[in-house]
């Protein structure tokens, strides 16, 4: 529902307003050459006159005279680390004197977060990881945790990157779903949307302005500016069926020359969710400590069985990277993997590309 019109300069009030009641804000921030989910105080700290330059293998930020606080892509974080740890002490194990032991579970602090800059794509992923951590057979209560604190203010993609596909996917550049708010920016400020009814609360309390016609022209004008510059996407066909027709493909070893196994694509992607457990005992033997951390279908240890690593070579690790994202996905949460956030293609240190690899193997076009 559109709520009204929040002028630049006024922006700090929806801070304020999220912080009365009782949120603390994240939101993107220039760090280390990238832009960074962080927490954010004041308007003055957004990313304001800042663009991503982004290609296989590279991200880089270039400084812009204009105005606007989110004229920029995505950085290498999603919602992600907000809500799957990662790492994070699930459970302790103590041994009683009788030699019981008792398990017991640690959950994360009360915190309640608003997230500001939130993309399509971030939502998107969100609801697979949903799907994943809170669906059954079991719901997992550290991340149940996690996202019942999240308010999320999501802000429409006016620049996509060049890595961007999610016009493809189905999953932006606008978002539709799942945001408390959702902002379209414009030079002067930002047409508000509610998606909730505490998100519907928050924009009456902040006395918006009155949206205009050319203001609604203009927002729609810029959508379809961002959908029609994405060049990426993934092909059309039946993708689980072209790839498990295609285990054998030769592609899958061209790329296994390239891959450098180092799982940055499956730390930056917002749907993967594997992860291992670590124990760290007590040197008495008394007590013990069960953590979740990230892992990865690249490293060795995720695909070890009962003496066997399953996956031996990156051939493997990337096949089933690769097949599960695209393929399998399908039949575990009813759609694909990929939200076409374009993250592991800039963040891959060797610029592999999910986007040509799938055309290659799935319809015999691409670089090879
Ligand atoms: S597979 Fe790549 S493009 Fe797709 S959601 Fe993951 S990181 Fe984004
Ligand atoms: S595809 Fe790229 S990011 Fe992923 S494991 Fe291989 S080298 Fe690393």
């Amino acid at each position: 529902m559109e709520n009204g019109f929040l002028c630049r300069d006024r922006f700090q009030d929806l801070l304020e307003a999220l912080r009365s009641l009782g949120y603390q804000c994240i939101g993107p921030q220039v760090r280390d050459g990238a832009i960074l989910f962080v927490a954010l105080v004041a308007a003055e700290e957004l990313p304001r006159g800042v663009r991503d330059i982004q290609a296989p293998g590279s991200y880089r930020l270039e400084r812009t005279a204009g105005p606007r606080f989110f004229g920029w892509a995505n950085g290498p974080q999603a919602l992600k680390p907000l809500v799957f740890a990662p790492r994070e002490v699930l459970w302790r194990a103590e041994r009683a004197e009788d030699a019981t032991i008792r398990f017991i579970p640690e959950l994360p602090p009360p915190l309640r977060l608003a997230v500001i800059g939130v993309r399509a794509c971030d939502l998107a992923a969100l609801d697979l990881q949903d799907r994943h951590f809170l669906g059954p057979p079991a719901e997992d209560a550290s991340y149940a945790a996690r996202r019942a604190s999240l308010f999320l203010v999501a802000v429409h993609c006016s620049d996509p990157s060049d890595s961007c596909f999610c016009a493809s996917t189905g999953d932006g550049p606008r978002a539709s779903t799942g945001f408390d708010l959702a902002l379209t920016e414009l030079d002067d400020g930002f047409i508000v949307e509610s998606g909730s009814g505490r998100g519907a609360q928050l924009a009456a309390s902040l006395a918006l302005d009155a949206v205009t016609g050319d203001m609604r022209s203009e927002a729609a004008a810029q959508a379809e500016a961002a959908r029609a510059r994405q060049r990426r996407r993934l092909p059309s066909r039946d993708l689980r069926a072209a790839l498990f027709a295609r285990l054998e493909h030769p592609r899958w070893a061209l790329v296994a020359e390239r891959c450098l196994a180092c799982g940055n694509c499956s730390s930056v992607c917002p749907t993967c969710f594997c992860h291992a457990g670590v124990e760290t005992p007590e040197l008495d033997g008394a007590a013990s400590v069960h953590a979740r951390v990230w892992d990865s279908c690249f490293t060795q240890s995720h695909s070890y069985i009962h003496g066997i690593t399953v996956r031996s070579d990156t051939r493997a690790r990337y096949r089933q990277w690769f097949t599960h994202k695209l393929g399998s996905w399908h039949e575990q949460y009813g759609r694909s993997g990929c939200v076409g956030c374009g993250r592991c293609i800039s963040w891959c240190p060797v610029g592999i590309d999910i986007t040509e690899e799938a055309a290659a193997i799935c319809t015999g076009t691409g670089h090879d």
